[in-house]
C-alpha cells in the first residue's frame, strides 16, 4: 500500500517541522496535538517558515497555500485512524509516549508503520508495547527539520527489513538522507556529539581554555560550523544533560558521566539560548 496520508503527533518544535516537510513533498498530513492553541501555534510556525521561502523566491504564494492546505490540524486522535503512516514527535517522556503508542496501535489498521522521533527512548521498548513490533521504527529528524538533511532511521530489535526499506524510501522522497542505525542509547548522532560537548565543558571547567578559545579551536581547527559550547547553548543545556544521563544509565560506562559544570548550569537555570543565558549571554 502506497503511503499517501501521514499522521504527525505533536506540533511542537519537531512535529511542525515534520508536518511541514511531508506536506511540502505532497503528502496529506494530519497534525495532532492535545490543545487547539498548540496545533494553531504549530501551523503558524509552518506558515512563517514557508513565507520565508516565498520571500526568497523559492516558492510562490500559491505553492505555500497548497502546502498549508494539505495539513489538517486536529486535537482528535481519531482523525488519524485512516493514515497510512504515523510519526510521533510528542513530549520526550516514556509514560506519555507509551499511552499514545498503545492508543495508536489499537486504532490503526494492521501493517501501518508507527515511527518515533524520540532522541533517547529505546525503539525496542516502544515497539514491545504494541502488537505490531515489526512495524515500529525510529525516525530521528534533526532540528530544524525543513533545513537538516539527515534522518537517523533506527531499527529496533523487532523491526522488519520491509519496514526499514519502506521508511528509507519515504525518507528519500522527503529529500532527506536516511542513515541506518541499530537501537542503542544515543543512536549515532548523540553518541558521538554529546561526549564531545561534554568534554568541551570539562575543558572549560578545568580551565584548559575559555568559552571563546574552546569554540575557536573546534571551529577553525576542525572546520566545525559552530563550536561545541555554542552548539550546546543552541540544543539546550538541559537537553544535553538529559541525553548524557540516558547514555550513562544505558551503558553504565563512566565515559558518559555528565560534567559537574553542566549539571550546575542546568541547576542554575542557565539552559542556553532559550533561557537567555548559557555559555554565552543572549539577553541583549
Ligand atoms: P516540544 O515540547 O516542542 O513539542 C512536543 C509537543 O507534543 C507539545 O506541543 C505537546 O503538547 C505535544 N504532545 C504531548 N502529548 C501529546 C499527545 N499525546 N498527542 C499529541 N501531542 C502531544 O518537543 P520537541 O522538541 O518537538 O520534541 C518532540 C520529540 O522530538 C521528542 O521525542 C524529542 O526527543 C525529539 N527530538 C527533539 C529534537 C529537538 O532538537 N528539539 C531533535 C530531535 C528529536
Amino acid at each position: 500500500m502506497a503511503i499517501q496520508k501521514v499522521g504527525v503527533c505533536g506540533s511542537g518544535t519537531m512535529g511542525n517541522g515534520i508536518a511541514h516537510v511531508f506536506a511540502a513533498t505532497g503528502f496529506q498530513v494530519v497534525m495532532r496535538d492535545v490543545k487547539t492553541e498548540f496545533v494553531e501555534r504549530g501551523l503558524n510556525t509552518i506558515s512563517k517558515n514557508l513565507q520565508r521561502g516565498v520571500d526568497k523566491g523559492r516558492m510562490t504564494a500559491e505553492e505555500k497555500e497548497a502546502v498549508l492546505g494539505r495539513i489538517q490540524p486536529t486535537v482528535e486522535l481519531n482523525d488519524l485512524k485512516d493514515c497510512d503512516f504515523v510519526v510521533e514527535a510528542i513530549t520526550e517522556n516514556y509514560d506519555i509516549k507509551k499511552a499514545l503508542i498503545q492508543d495508536l496501535d489499537k486504532m490503526l489498521p494492521e501493517g501501518v508503520i508507527i515511527a518515533s522521533n524520540t532522541s533517547s527512548i529505546s525503539i525496542t521498548k516502544l515497539a514491545a508495547l504494541t502488537g505490531r513490533s515489526d512495524s515500529v521504527i525510529g525516525m530521528h529528524f534533526m532540528n530544524p527539520v525543513p533545513v537538516m538533511k539527515l534522518v537517523e532511521i533506527i531499527r529496533g530489535a523487532q523491526t522488519s527489513d520491509e519496514t526499514m526499506k519502506k521508511v528509507l524510501e519515504l525518507t528519500e522522497k522527503l529529500g532527506k538522507v536516511g542513515a541506518e542505525v541499530n537501537d542503542y542509547p544515543g543512536f549515532i548522532a548523540n553518541r558521538i556529539l554529546m561526549p564531545m560537548i561534554n568534554e568541551a565543558i570539562f575543558a572549560l571547567m578545568e580551565g584548559v581554555g575559555t568559552v571563546e578559545s574552546i569554540d575557536t579551536v573546534m571551529k577553525l581547527g576542525m572546520n566545525h560550523p559552530m563550536g561545541p559550547l555554542t552548539l550546546a547553548d543552541f540544543i539546550g543545556l538541559d537537553v544535553c544533560l538529559f541525553i548524557l544521563q540516558v547514555m550513562y544509565d544505558g551503558f553504565k560506562d563512566p565515559k558518559y558521566r555528565p560534567c559537574p559544570l553542566l549539571v550546575k548550569m542546568v541547576d542554575a537555570g542557565y539552559l542556553g539560548r532559550k533561557s537567555g543565558k548559557g555559555f554565552y549571554d543572549y539577553s541583549r
